[in-house]
C-alpha cells in the first residue's frame, strides 16, 4: 500500500528528500522494492513541512500520481525544511480517491500519515467511530480508514498523551476490534512518533537529523529494519524503539 516518508534534521531541499534519490518516493510511487501489498502508488500524494519561524506545516496534496506533477518538482526543488512528511497513495479498495484522502492529514502542528488498511471497514470502526464526540465525526476530510484512525489519534492527543502514546492507543484499540495494518507517522516539527504494524518501516540517521520511512530510498548500509508491532520515537539525535503490547488481531493481516 502506500508509502510515506518523515524527516526531521537540517533543513533539506524537498526534492533531494523525496525526487532525486535512486529510491525516493517518486521512484517508489512506481516502482516501490519492499510493497507487500498493492504495487503502484499511483493514487495521489501529499507533502507536509515547516517553515521556519512558523509552528503550522504548509501542506500539498494532489489526487495525481506524483509523477505527473511538474509542478511540484519545481517547488520541491526550491523549498528546504528542516521537517517533512510525505506519503505516495495506493488507495484501498472501496475508499475515496479524492485529494482530501491523500495523507499527510494536518491539524495544529500535527501531520499524521497511515500505511495500511483496516479490513471491513467502514462496519469494523462503528464501535470506535461510535466513542468520538460527534464534532470530530462530523470533521471527518474523507471516506477512508485512514482519516478515522487519525480523527482517533487527535482524540487521544487531545486528552493528553504523547504523540508515542496516542498511536500506541490506537493500534491497540483498533487491533482489538479489527485486523488491519497500521503503519502511522505523526510529526510536530520537532519529533517523530511511527509505528510498525503489519507494514515494514526503517530508519536511519545522519549527523543530526533522521529519517523514518516505508522503505529505504537509497542502498545506504546505515538503514535498519523496525520490527513488527514496535513504536518508534525520534529527535534529530536520538531514536528509541519499544515493543507495542497486546495487538492481538494482527496476524490475520495482510
Ligand atoms: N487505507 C489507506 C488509504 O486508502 C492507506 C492505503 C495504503 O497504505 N496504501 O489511503
Amino acid at each position: 500500500m502506500c508509502r510515506h516518508l518523515a524527516y526531521i534534521g537540517s533543513p533539506m531541499p524537498l526534492a533531494e528528500l523525496l525526487l532525486t534519490p535512486d529510491h525516493g518516493l517518486l521512484t517508489q510511487s512506481w516502482a516501490p522494492r519492499h510493497q507487500r501489498n498493492g504495487k503502484v502508488n499511483a493514487d495521489g500524494f501529499g507533502v507536509g513541512w515547516y517553515a521556519p519561524g512558523d509552528a503550522l506545516p504548509a501542506r500539498y496534496r494532489r489526487a495525481i500520481p506524483i509523477w505527473a506533477d511538474r509542478s511540484f518538482a519545481d517547488v520541491a526543488r526550491v523549498t528546504s525544511s528542516r521537517a517533512v512528511l510525505a506519503a505516495v497513495r495506493s488507495a484501498s479498495s472501496g475508499m475515496t480517491h479524492e485529494e482530501s484522502a491523500a495523507a499527510p492529514f494536518t491539524q495544529g502542528s500535527w501531520l499524521f500519515s497511515h500505511n495500511g488498511r483496516v479490513e471491513g471497514w467502514p462496519d469494523a470502526l462503528a464501535g470506535l467511530a461510535a466513542s468520538l464526540p460527534a464534532a470530530r465525526l462530523l470533521a471527518l476530510e474523507a471516506q477512508v480508514d485512514s482519516a478515522l484512525l487519525w480523527a482517533l489519534v487527535l482524540e487521544r492527543l487531545a486528552a493528553g498523551d504523547s504523540a508515542g502514546d496516542a498511536l500506541t492507543h490506537v493500534v491497540r484499540t483498533v487491533s482489538a476490534v479489527a485486523s488491519g495494518r497500521l503503519n502511522f507517522l505523526l510529526t510536530d516539527g520537532t519529533s517523530i512518533a511511527a509505528t510498525a504494524a503489519g507494514e515494514r518501516l526503517f530508519w536511519r540517521n545522519g549527523t543530526g537529523s533522521v529519517v523514518i520511512a516505508s522503505e529505504p530510498f537509497d542502498d545506504d548500509p546505515g538503514w535498519h529494519e523496525v520490527p513488527d508491532n514496535c513504536l518508534l520515537t525520534a529527535t534529530a539525535s536520538h531514536v528509541d524503539i519499544r515493543p507495542i503490547r497486546n495487538r492481538t488481531k494482527e496476524q490475520v493481516a495482510p
